[in-house]
């Protein structure tokens, strides 16, 4: 856990967020400012800065990341569509350096994105 990193401390619980999944890799929670009626955040509980940082031994990080979020699209009903998103460094616009896909759904979906 890095001590200075908002996602780090909100998968150890010691700041709040309105969780929807958890296990042992992974936290999924709401996001603050959301963009579409469903917006989850999707995180390693280990601190991993972006997307840029995983390597060949992070199958099962990835693999669980993606098992949590089909999950929580199941359980919000986007049987229609939804989108996975990870913005990687300062042009791209990630704002928290710690890992997070984020899911959009539940409304119609414009591409490309700004
Ligand atoms: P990024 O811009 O890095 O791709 O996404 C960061 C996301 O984290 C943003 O959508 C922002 O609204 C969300 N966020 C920032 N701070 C908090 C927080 O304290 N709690 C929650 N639940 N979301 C946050
Ligand atoms: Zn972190």
């Amino acid at each position: 856990m890095a001590d200075d990193c908002l996602f780090c401390r909100i998968a150890s619980g010691e700041i709040p967020a309105d969780i929807v999944h958890t296990d042992d890799e992974v936290v999924v929670f709401r996001d603050v400012n959301p963009q579409a009626p469903t917006h989850v955040l999707a995180i390693p509980r280990r601190h991993v800065a972006s997307a840029h940082e995983l390597g060949p031994d992070d199958g099962e990080l990835l693999a669980a990341l993606f098992n949590a979020l089909r999950a929580t699209a199941d359980a919000e009903g986007l049987a229609d569509g939804y989108r996975i998103v990870t913005n990687i460094g300062p042009a791209a616009g990630q704002s928290v350096e710690h890992l997070h896909l984020h899911l959009l759904g539940g409304r119609r979906l414009s591409w490309p994105p700004g």
